[in-house]
């Protein structure tokens, strides 16, 4: 199997929340459901943020109701928007700019989202013949996340998206095609609640299934493409994920699990996982 090196977890790619404005908590609307306690329009602080930009309720999201902030991942966007595209002005201190801010961070958002795919497509060893076009979209777009706030409005995203999506897609081919056996192709399937307990997907593409609250326990997951997949509520107890592709710690955190469970090695064994 390809071998990777653990240059996906890019300091730059990972959220560092004493760095920013809050932008995830104010940002982003969220709408009172299972995930969350109450209801917030984007561009509106959500009441439990403190004047320092922190959250109140952090060491007891889930307990509060607010278990969909556990699963979000700025991958980054809410430092780089604070410190670069706006030069450390936060936007209680000049409420001007605030609009602006609140819809550029989604922006940086994705961009960063597209980096982070990238990365990991860079390390796997087996997707060589795509690294160079795959290094040359990755520095182009690194450099797109330091523009200027109407710059990076003008953005055409879903072009770029769609530009490295076709680039993942072949990495992906690439690094399964050393998995022996048939890869069964579950790309866009609607999985939900499916019982696919110790089942073989070894290599398998699971490219933006659906696989909420399925039963995915002992199963063999190894090397599967798990790109976009929705992974909320499934079990994934004593399931096999060495070498998933593509898998997030937001996708791994909105799952079940337990200490059987084997997660690649970049990612952290989420703390509400049971023993
Ligand atoms: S509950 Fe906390 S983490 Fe979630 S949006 Fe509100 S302030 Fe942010």
């Amino acid at each position: 199997m390809s071998p990777r090196t653990p240059h996906t977890d890019r300091a730059d790619l990972r959220a560092d929340c004493a760095s920013c404005f809050g932008l995830c908590c104010v940002a982003l609307p969220f709408a009172r459901s299972a995930d969350f306690a109450a209801d917030k329009p984007a561009g509106t602080p959500c009441g439990n943020l403190g004047g320092d930009f922190r959250c109140g309720i952090h060491a007891r999201l889930r307990d509060s109701g607010y278990t969909g902030c556990t699963v979000f991942d700025c991958l980054g966007a809410g430092q780089k928007v604070s410190q670069v595209t706006f030069g450390g002005r936060d936007w209680r201190a000049e409420p001007d700019s605030a609009r602006t801010m609140f819809a550029v961070f989604p922006v940086v958002r994705q961009l960063h989202e597209l980096l982070r795919y990238a990365a990991e497509a860079l390390d796997l060893a087996a997707a060589r013949p795509v690294h160079r076009e795959l290094r040359r979209h990755h520095d182009a777009i690194d450099a797109l996340t330091r523009g200027d706030a109407q710059a990076l409005l003008a953005l055409d995203v879903p072009a770029l998206r769609a530009e490295v999506n076709v680039l993942l897609l072949r990495a992906s081919e690439l690094a399964r095609s050393g998995v022996p056996g048939r890869r069964r192709d579950h790309r866009g399937a609607d999985l939900m609640g499916a019982r696919l307990r110790g089942a073989k997907l070894r290599g398998a593409s699971l490219r933006g299934a659906y696989l909420i609250a399925a039963d995915l326990s002992g199963a063999d997951l190894r090397e599967a493409d798990l790109i976009g997949a929705d992974l909320r509520d499934a079990d994934l107890s004593g399931a096999d994920l060495t070498g998933a592709l593509f898998l997030t710690q937001p996708q791994l955190t909105a799952a079940r699990g337990d200490g059987a469970t084997r997660i690649p090695a970049t990612l952290r064994r989420p703390g509400h996982w049971a023993a």
